[in-house]
């Protein structure tokens, strides 16, 4: 029995439709993309689970996608036969947006309103599969999952509500294993030739514009007239049918540098990234020997708005020979890179690798090493060669970047020569004056000879403390480091290529040059003898709160400060793991 059900779309994606539906964004063409895009990852999907699983009940002798045209209904149909999906995923992906960023993309919609562009909110939110509102004022979709024998039909208007209906048994003919998706163009875009997406050379242009890469082949029947003479000599005309592939399928990552261009680079990144904006950098990389891989990263230019969720997945895909295995590969970046995309595609892998297989192995290993010192390395070149480049992905990526002082030793150097900070020489509000270390240290007074930072929850906060009172006087420049990332790699990172990195709110920092220090002295002694009485006064009665009580020469204006011992948490550090309950 199939039960019609209609149910409601979410209140977000109810907007998202609306922004499609009114959208006025120009280049409507890329909804088929967005089709093509989602066929093809299912395919692959499909292709690993029968790998994986040699009972799976699926075909996956001729995984392709079809691309069908009815002139006279006016739809336009794309057809995988990938991995399909139950009708409970329907209800999931379709109707409903990723749950991990509904409250983010609410607030999003909410802020943005009218003013951000359409097409950058559903680039953000990867719902590629409404971008078919654009065009289409109905959407049918038929699935089924592969090893199922019930298929399910979506259909839509686009407007509050969608209807969901199961497809039995005898009727899975109805439902072949695979998704359709035919989309009921709306009647403007066809009366426009420019925007007739029936048209033959409009859909073959789409398809080599943005899914020539695609590795499944994309189908298309093409009419053919043909004028035929018989034997009279009489001229008749004779329409053929062919099926045409439309696109090459040439891997990106396998051609060599100069074969492709950027365009193509561009097209592939936002395919992989589910991206709608050209990548910040472009990263083709290709190792040859005993371990054999190719590789094709990218950095974005923007952040992903949900980059400090725990769920964030690391965007780089692993293929062996061609084959899709595994997106977010873990053991290919590291997780303060979580944001590269891209592929790496290795020769010498089994097919059959299982995660746990991949965790301990060494080539792996190896190539993520590699890939981790291009990928910095990129960003050092970055900095010396396109400054501003540099600093709008330092604004994006900094704080992600810098977890990475902590957890990877080995290129803790390097990740320091990288960084910038804001200092007391920078102005409020200039970006473009944040400091590197090696700046930094290029601008220190005679004498000085560490780099002196303090932590702290915002730049107001720190510069209005006590402990910066002696630094200020004496024009000593301090790094104030406001990310909360900061108060975790300060702690462990002792210097700077040979310049020790120094709290100013711990131990007993001295700012005296070694004339002044002498010339101090005395003066010091005195003073020691002359408060003695109050400092062990204030000792006792303080007994229960402070380790000890001593005369400062760091405070020009205030009374009195607070001070760590150097081996102390600051006061930030111990407000997170007290929060965190330890
Ligand atoms: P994204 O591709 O960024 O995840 P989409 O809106 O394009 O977002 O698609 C939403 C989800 O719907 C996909 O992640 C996928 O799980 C599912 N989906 C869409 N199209 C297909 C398809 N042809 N076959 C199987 N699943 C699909
Ligand atoms: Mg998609």
């Amino acid at each position: 029995n199939a039960q019609t059900e209609q149910l409601e779309f979410q209140a977000e994606t109810r907007q998202l439709l609306e922004l499609m539906i009114h959208s006025v964004y120009s280049n409507k063409d890329i909804f088929l993309r967005e089709l093509v895009s989602n066929a093809s990852d299912a395919l692959d999907k499909l292709r690993l689970a029968a790998f994986q699983d040699k009972d799976l009940d699926a075909d996956t002798s001729d995984l392709h996608i079809d691309i069908d045209v009815d002139k006279v209904a006016r739809t336009l149909t794309v057809r995988d036969n990938g991995i399909g999906m139950s009708r409970d995923e329907v209800v999931d992906l379709i109707g409903t947006l990723a749950k991990s960023g509904t409250a983010e993309v609410r607030r999003t919609l909410a802020q943005a309103k009218d003013a951000a562009a359409p097409e950058e909110l559903i680039g953000q939110f990867g719902i590629g599969f409404y971008s078919t509102f654009m065009v289409a004022d109905r959407v049918t979709l038929i699935t089924r999952k592969a090893g199922e024998n019930a298929g399910t039909r979506w259909e839509s208007s686009g407007e509050s509500t969608y209807t969901i209906e199961t497809v039995e048994g005898s009727d899975t003919e109805k439902a072949p294993q695979g998704t359709s998706i035919t989309l009921h163009l709306k009647p403007a875009d066809t009366e426009d030739h420019l925007y007739d997406y029936t048209a033959e050379h409009k859909i073959r242009e789409i398809i080599k514009r943005y899914s020539d890469f695609i590795a499944f082949p994309i189908r298309m029947e093409i009419e053919r007239s043909k004028t035929v003479t018989n034997d009279d000599g009489e001229q008749t005309q004779e329409i053929s049918v062919e099926t045409e592939t439309l696109n090459s399928q040439k891997a990106l990552w396998a051609r060599s540098k100069d074969e492709v261009d950027e365009e193509e680079y561009k097209e592939f990144y936002r395919h992989i990234a589910h991206a709608w904006d050209d990548p910040l950098e472009i990263i083709p990389m290709k190792a040859e020997g005993t371990f054999e891989y190719q590789a094709l990263l990218f950095l974005p230019s923007h952040a992903p708005f949900d980059l400090f969720a725990r769920e964030h997945k690391r965007g780089v895909q692993l293929y062996v020979k061609r084959v899709f295995i595994m997106d977010n590969c873990e053991e290919l970046m590291p997780e303060y890179l979580r944001f590269v995309k891209g592929v790496v595609d290795a020769q010498d892998l089994s097919l059959n690798v299982s995660r746990e297989i991949l965790q301990q192995d060494r080539q792996l290993a190896r190539i993520q090493r590699r890939l981790v010192k291009k990928v910095l390395a990129t960003v050092k070149d970055m900095r010396a060669d396109e400054l501003e480049k540099y600093q709008g992905f330092w604004r994006e990526f900094g704080r992600v970047i810098k977890e990475g002082l902590l957890s990877d030793l080995d290129n803790r150097e390097t990740i320091l020569e990288i960084s910038s900070f804001v200092s007391t020489q920078t102005a409020e509000g200039d970006e473009a004056g944040l400091t590197t270390l090696r700046e930094y240290v290029e601008r220190m007074k005679d004498g000085q000879d560490k780099i002196f930072y303090m932590t702290g929850e915002s730049r107001q906060q720190i510069e209005s403390s006590p402990h910066m009172e002696a630094f200020r006087a004496k024009g000593f420049e301090v790094l104030l480091l406001t990310d909360p990332v900061d108060e975790m790699w300060v702690g462990s990172v002792p210097e700077f290529d040979g310049t020790p990195l120094v709290s100013i709110a711990k131990g007993d920092v001295d700012l005296d040059t070694e004339d002044e220090r002498k010339e101090h002295e005395a003066e010091r002694e005195q003073q020691d003898k002359d408060f003695a009485d109050l400092l062990t006064w204030l000792k006792s009665a303080l007994d229960s709160d402070v380790r000890d009580v001593r005369l400062s020469s760091r405070l020009t204006t205030s009374p009195a400060c607070l001070v760590g011992e150097a081996f102390d948490m600051s006061p930030m550090l111990e407000k997170m793991y007290r929060a965190s309950g330890q």
